[in-house]
Formats: structure tokens, C-alpha cells, sequence
């Protein structure tokens, strides 16, 4: 459990992050909290021969007012996104979520980057920015690109973001109104999602005009359940209503079986949690 020997730097400056990310390309790892990073290394299933710490970037740090979105640094962590005044006010959805991943301690290490950029569709993250809507943006040696969630998870583990990219910012669209829950099914020892699911609802007039739903952990990437969410516009803001359209919330998914859960279980976990998480939205 020692990880092989490795560089390590730790600039101050984002254009020395991509520097050093430029000179060293595949064999070069940025490290953020290190919660996802340092057990890789551990079991070496990640070998870098350089570590980029971005811990001392200090533009990588802090939730901006950008007019109709949020602009969330990417060293970011969770506590300070659980707290922020802002992300509340705009995007309570992320809030919620991001408090009910893992423990204070890992939510005081733990960053929006690393969460993001890890690309692991098990964590919470990644289905709440897809349900937001939100939008990453990177830099590397021909300057900034943006990246819009949907584009981003690519596969198990796999982003767009290329190796001599960094994660500097997440884009949130402001969801002020909207109503929104975080529902997860977890085992007690441990936080991690068996299934997630983030639900925003706009409401008009007594009915449902919108809904999003993005799912955790149900396939190899953060999953929209379009069926129900297409279902859901428009209907009553009644429990029946509801819970017929999250009938379909499964529907073209693929998940992984492991010891938590087979397949068919976390279909039937993705149905349930969807009717109380939009049930919740709905108010
Ligand atoms: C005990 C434990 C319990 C946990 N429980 C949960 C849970 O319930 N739910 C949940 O969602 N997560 C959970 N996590 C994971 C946690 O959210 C981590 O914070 C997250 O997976 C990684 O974030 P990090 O900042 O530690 O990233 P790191 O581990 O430092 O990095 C992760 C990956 O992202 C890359 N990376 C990081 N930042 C950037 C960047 N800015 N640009 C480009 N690449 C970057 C790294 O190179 C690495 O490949 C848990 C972790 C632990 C240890």
C-alpha cells in the first residue's frame, strides 16, 4: 500500500499548473484533495511520475456571483460549498447533495474538481452538475475551453478533460424557484451512493412545467432519466402523477452490479427514490 516513488510540485498559479502539465503529459497527475487520488496511487492502479498539487492555487478557490450562474472554483471543497451563502441561495440542489457526501473529514478535503474530474458516475456529484445543467471549464496550452456537462463524463473514470488540461471552474446556472432534493440509498458503514438521484422541479400554476433528473450510479456515466422527465412536464403536482412517471425513471439504463447491488435492484431503487426526490421537489 506504498505508492511508487513520484515528483512532486506545488505551484501557485494556474498557468504554472498547465506548464508543468504540458511538460510532463501523461505522466503528470494534478492532485486536489487526494481522497480519490492517493488510493489509486496506493494500490497502483495510478503511477504518476510527476504530482501536481493544486492545493496553494488560490484562483482555484472560492463560489463567484457570475450574473446568471455561480462560477465555483475547482479546488473548491465541499464544506466550503455546503456553507457558501451563494451556492445556497441559487443552486440549493448542489448544497444538498455535496452535504451528504462522505464525512466531515472527506468533505473538508474533498473538492468539486476532484469529484468532477475524477469521473466516477458512483460519486454525487456528477448527476447533480448534469441535472443542473452546468458547465465546466478547463485550461491548457491554447488557453480555456468550456465544456458543457453533457459532453463531459465520457465513460468509467473518463472526462473530456485531456491530460494536460486542468478543471479550473464549474458553471452553475442559477436554479433560483426551482424546487429541488437529493434522495440516496447508501449503506450505513459508508456514504457512498448504491443509487442517487437529483431531482429539480419548476413549478407553474399547480403543475410540474419542468423537470430534471440525473441519476448516480446507474452506468458508466451520470445518467438524465429523460422518459420521466419528459412524462413529468406538465403533469399534476399530485403523488399518483408523480410516481407514474417515475415508473420509466430506469428506462434505457444499464447499471453496474457489485456487492451492494445487481442490476435490477438499482432499477428499482432509481423508480422509488425518483417518486420521493420529485415528490420532495414539488413541494
Ligand atoms: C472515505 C471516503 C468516502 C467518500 N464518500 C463519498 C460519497 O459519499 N460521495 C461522493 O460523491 N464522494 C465520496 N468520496 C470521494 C470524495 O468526494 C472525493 O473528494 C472525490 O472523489 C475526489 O476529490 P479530491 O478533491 O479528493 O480529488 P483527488 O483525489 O485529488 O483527484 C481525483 C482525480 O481528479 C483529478 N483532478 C482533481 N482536481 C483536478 C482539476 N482541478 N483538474 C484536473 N484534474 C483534477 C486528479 O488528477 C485525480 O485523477 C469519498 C472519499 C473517501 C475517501
Amino acid at each position: 500500500m506504498i505508492p511508487a516513488s513520484f515528483d512532486y510540485v506545488a505551484p501557485t498559479s494556474v498557468d504554472e499548473v498547465v506548464s508543468t502539465l504540458a511538460e510532463h503529459g501523461d505522466d503528470a497527475k494534478v492532485l486536489a484533495g487526494g481522497h480519490s487520488l492517493l488510493p489509486l496511487m496506493k494500490l497502483r492502479f495510478a503511477v504518476p511520475a510527476m504530482v501536481v498539487d493544486i492545493g496553494r492555487v488560490e484562483e482555484l478557490r472560492g463560489v463567484r456571483d457570475a450574473g446568471d450562474h455561480l462560477a465555483i472554483g475547482a479546488g473548491t471543497t465541499h464544506h466550503e460549498i455546503v456553507h457558501d451563502p451563494l451556492v445556497r441561495q441559487h443552486c440549493g440542489l448542489l448544497a444538498e447533495a455535496t452535504s451528504m457526501v462522505g464525512d466531515a473529514q472527506v468533505r473538508h478535503r474533498g473538492t468539486i474538481g476532484g469529484a468532477t474530474a475524477h469521473g466516477d458516475s458512483a460519486g454525487d456529484l456528477p448527476a447533480v452538475v448534469s441535472a443542473l445543467e452546468g458547465t465546466f471549464v478547463a485550461q491548457g496550452p491554447g488557453g480555456r475551453r468550456e465544456i458543457a456537462a453533457a459532453d463531459f463524463f465520457q465513460g468509467y473514470l473518463e472526462t473530456a478533460l485531456a491530460a494536460d488540461e486542468v478543471l479550473v471552474e464549474v458553471r452553475i446556472p442559477k436554479h433560483d424557484g426551482w424546487g429541488f432534493a437529493y434522495e440516496k440509498f447508501n449503506r450505513v458503514a459508508q456514504a457512498w451512493a448504491i443509487v442517487g438521484v437529483a431531482a429539480l422541479v419548476r413549478r407553474e400554476n399547480g403543475s410540474v412545467a419542468e423537470a430534471r433528473i440525473g441519476l448516480t450510479n446507474m452506468g458508466a456515466v451520470p445518467v438524465r432519466a429523460t422518459a420521466s422527465e419528459e412524462a413529468l412536464a406538465g403533469a399534476d403536482r399530485t403523488e399518483d402523477a408523480i410516481r407514474a412517471a417515475c415508473q420509466h425513471a430506469a428506462d434505457g439504463t444499464s447499471p453496474p452490479a457489485d456487492l451492494s447491488a445487481q442490476p435490477d435492484y438499482r432499477q428499482h431503487l432509481a423508480r422509488v427514490l425518483s417518486a420521493r426526490a420529485v415528490a420532495r421537489a414539488t413541494g
